[in-house]
């Protein structure tokens, strides 16, 4: 069939078959389906929608245009976990050293960060040498070594390569926000590692993709039902990305605070989700909840856990004297100046994605994939919502070159609401599916 009767069926609320929809997948990757065609798809996906088979064959489709590894040779539950992305999420710097120090393998694809959200890869870079560019053959060595059991790289150019073109082309034709079109984007990539289990932390709030519980959920449910019919044990987790998590925001000071709760401290809900998450990548490999828990405070708490990432980052290029001593070796910005409060009372809001955007513009993010990241600048959250501040207090530790400064503090300056009552408590954990 040609591309154009596949869209025109499409646009019209047909169900594609599967056997088409691989071949123009296929066709779309090798070039032979063009970009405008391709956009006219997505454009009718965006408003009709995937039905489950078809979501599965497209999916499917994407995850074999590409490179799919194969860890079977390798004993063990593979587990991975996998954030639809928001400010100060450095859970996965803590949590692959604690799931693999409780003894699951766990090959981990990152991401970069890209506008007001922060990547794994970008914060794992800001440790003098660490590289995140290893060939595949050595990031299924390290997940198969008994003693390292976990790889931390970015996506290579062989991962779902049909991912890569259309969500570069989503990105410019207004069909990002489709649920079918992200999750089966984020699945494809996601089950291309060879994986058995997959535990998947989708943010809710002024941070993230998702603004409201029920889109969360939808896109939770979409994707939760993806790796459940392609043979991978998928959970999802809902959680809170109404203000930053933790208090750093920017990609050295991270690190620090990863290496915090990797000493057992560190801010409550960054020790709370790292835990829970463990949880679950330990109850999809068979262990009950109980022992899960138990096993993994004891992993982080006996610094196990810690011990594993300074063997990581030993392994992957890195300088272990940056996990010993993370003042002297990790970068640091030149100066450090408040962000106050201009009046008392609660903080009873905090656009988020404005925060995330003001660390960018010290040089901590990127507007565009090209722009390089400076490690030692961002954020220093000091006021969490709930908190009450007088006038004057600071509300933010601005870590930073001189460089964007006004840019930040106009974000900054729209992203905290003040008022005269604490807002209500947020649970960290919203639900879970799966
Ligand atoms: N992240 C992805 O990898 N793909 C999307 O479509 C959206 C977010």
């Amino acid at each position: 069939m040609r591309a154009v009767e596949l869209i025109m069926q499409k646009r019209d609320g047909q169900p594609l078959g599967p056997a088409h929809i691989r071949d123009l997948i296929a066709a779309y990757a090798r070039g032979d389906v063009p970009d405008y065609q391709m956009s006219a798809l997505a454009m009718a996906v965006y408003f009709r929608g995937l039905e489950p088979a078809e979501l599965a064959a497209w999916t499917d489709a994407m995850l074999r245009s590409g490179e799919v590894l194969d860890l079977g040779h390798i004993p063990g539950p593979k587990v991975d976990k996998h954030s639809t992305g928001g400010v100060g999420d450095k859970i996965s710097l803590p949590l692959a050293p604690l799931a693999a120090a409780c003894g699951l393998r766990v090959p981990m694809i990152s991401g970069r960060g890209l506008g007001h959200t922060g990547g794994t890869l970008d914060k794992l870079e800001s440790i003098p040498g660490f590289r995140t560019d290893l060939p595949v053959e050595r990031f299924v060595e390290l997940v198969a070594d008994d003693a390292m059991r976990v790889g931390l790289i970015g996506q290579t150019e062989e991962i779902a390569p049909a991912d890569k073109r259309l969500y570069a082309l989503r990105d410019v034709t207004g069909t990002v926000e489709s649920i079918p079109l992200i999750a089966s984007s984020i699945m494809s990539k996601k089950l291309a590692e060879g994986i058995d289990g997959l535990v998947l932390d989708v943010k809710v709030g002024s941070g993230a993709f998702m603004k409201t519980r029920d889109d969360a959920r939808r896109l939770a449910e979409t994707m939760v039902g993806i790796g459940t019919r392609m043979g991978c044990k998928t959970v999802a987790l809902l959680t809170d990305m109404s203000q930053p998590l933790g208090r750093m925001v920017g990609n050295a000071l991270e690190v620090r605070e990863s290496l915090d709760v990797l000493r057992g401290g560190g801010p409550a809900d960054v020790r709370a989700l790292t835990l829970r998450l463990a949880i679950e990548m330990l109850m999809l490999a068979g262990r009950p909840e109980a022992e899960a828990r138990a096993l993994a405070e004891r992993t982080l708490d006996g610094g196990a856990a810690l011990k594993r990432f300074r063997a990581i980052v030993e392994a992957q290029g890195g300088d272990p004297a940056a996990i010993d001593d993370p003042d002297a070796h990790l970068a640091r910005a030149p100066e450090v100046e408040p962000f106050v409060a201009p009046k008392a009372g609660y903080v009873t809001a905090i656009g988020t994605a404005r925060v995330g955007l003001a660390a960018m513009c010290l040089g901590a993010g990127r507007a565009r994939t090209d722009d390089t990241i400076d490690p030692a600048v961002g954020l220093e959250v000091c006021a969490r919502l709930g908190d009450r501040v007088e006038a004057g207090q600071p509300l933010v530790q601005i870590h930073h070159r001189a460089r964007g400064l006004a840019d930040c503090t106009a974000h900054l300056a729209r992203a905290w609401q003040i008022g005269p009552e604490p807002p209500e408590d947020r649970p960290l954990v919203i639900e879970r599916i799966g």
